[in-house]
């Protein structure tokens, strides 16, 4: 090879090895920062999916996102287990027994690993309990289905560890409108739901307003004594018309009271193709479901709902995100309401692994992190966005609780 090419192969490689360090050093000072901050993720779905598979997620567990080994590797240290109950579950009566058994799985985790978890019950007790690398398994119950209409039970829940409660899914319930659902029973929130809101204050429970209808959501934060949290919504700004991602509106309501809202990683919230998609998936399913019961009522013939579902997932594939997307919606929320009003709430093992890249388990923190340094974000804003506003945010509604 002549001299001046040989010179320009070594130029080439030098910068790309330069390049190469550069990337290396970025990452490592990102894993530094999300080993030291106290990292806190308000949704994990992983104890909904020991109810149908389980595993012991205190070893690796390759196949699910959330697991003990990576959750370290992550710097992962306060893990809100998602006590979740579809709206199938509480039409079949099923809600309460389900939500019961998943808590059951969270213990049980515990008790083989106490070493590796500990539930979390108190924001006092994270530097208490992380200490020697465990990983801390607070509870949020996702559907306030499980409560029925029995006030009696949420103090039964609090007692077993759920510290916040998203109050519907994916339809209307008891207590409040979906942002999914066709239907809007309440047209905001229930009069139970009202004194849900007020019981949850009293014992110290979080509201939490992701999934809910914008009234329900506005009609919560308004009620509430304290800070209320959105534990896994994205912006609404980047998918106009998805009303499951939160309003700027809303989401300023939550940070003038001092809450805060949790961004997730899953494509469906930070894509805006994803979005409209998933919005009118759940309408369609919901029209199909709503044909079945008057066929059913008049003894025709149902249509597969299992195929409808295959046959739209077929037709509607999921599109690749990048990580920027979600740090496109930190910077809109920290834009729109401050550094002190935005964290994060993966929907790790609840999204079918469809999430933006560079982000695919609670490994993945430092991918993150290393983003947000390189947007220029100071180490001390991070660490707000990664666990700090959460937990003030939980102190905070601890402290206002009445009951104890
Ligand atoms: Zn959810």
């Amino acid at each position: 090879m002549p001299l001046p090419a040989r010179l320009v192969l070594a130029l080439v490689l030098a910068s790309a090895l330069s390049g190469v360090h550069a990337d290396d050093d970025a990452l490592a000072r990102a894993r530094a920062l999300a080993r030291d901050a106290v990292i806190v993720d308000t949704h994990i779905d992983a104890p909904g999916m020991l109810a149908h598979a389980w595993a012991d997620l205190g070893e690796a567990a390759p196949d699910r996102e959330f697991d003990w080994p990576r959750a370290r590797e992550g710097g992962l240290d306060v893990a809100f287990m998602s006590i979740y109950t579809s709206a199938r579950e509480d039409r079949e009566g099923k809600a309460r027994q389900s939500a019961h058994a998943q808590i059951d799985a969270v213990e049980a985790l515990v008790h083989r690993h106490p070493d590796r978890f500990a539930i979390l019950t108190s924001p006092r007790d994270v530097e208490r309990l992380r200490a020697g690398g465990r990983v801390l398994l607070p509870m949020g119950m996702e559907n306030a289905a499980p409560i029925g209409d029995d006030l009696s039970l949420v103090r039964v829940f609090f007692d077993r560890g759920i510290r916040y409660i998203t109050l519907a899914h994916s339809a209307a319930n008891r207590v409040a409108d979906s942002s999914y659902g066709v239907e809007r029973r309440w047209n905001g929130l229930s009069p139970f739901g009202r004194e849900l809101v007020a019981e949850m204050n009293r014992l110290g429970i979080m509201v939490d307003v992701s999934h809910v209808s914008d009234a329900a959501a506005a009609e919560a934060i308004a009620l509430s004594r304290v800070p209320v949290i959105a534990s896994h919504s994205a912006f609404r700004h980047f998918t106009p018309g998805f009303e499951r991602n939160i309003s700027d509106e809303l989401a300023k309501a939550i940070a003038a009271r001092g809450g805060v809202v949790q961004v997730p990683f899953g494509t469906a919230f930070v894509n805006p193709q994803a979005a409209s998609d998933l919005q009118a998936k759940y309408r369609a399913r919901a029209a199909l479901d709503a044909r079945n019961a008057a066929a059913a009522a008049e003894g025709r013939a149902l249509e597969d709902a299992r195929a409808f579902e295959e046959a739209w997932d077929r037709d509607h594939p999921t599109p690749r995100t990048p990580l920027s997307a979600v740090l496109d919606q930190i910077d809109h929320g920290v834009r729109l309401l401050g550094i002190d009003h935005v964290g994060l709430g993966s929907d790790f093992d609840g999204v079918g692994g469809e999430l933006a890249d560079g982000l695919r388990s609670v490994a993945d923190f430092p991918n993150l992190v290393a983003g947000l340094q390189a947007r220029g974000y100071s180490d001390a804003d991070i660490r707000k966005i990664l666990g700090g506003n959460l937990l003030r945010v939980w102190a905070e509604v601890e402290a206002g609780a009445t009951a104890r």
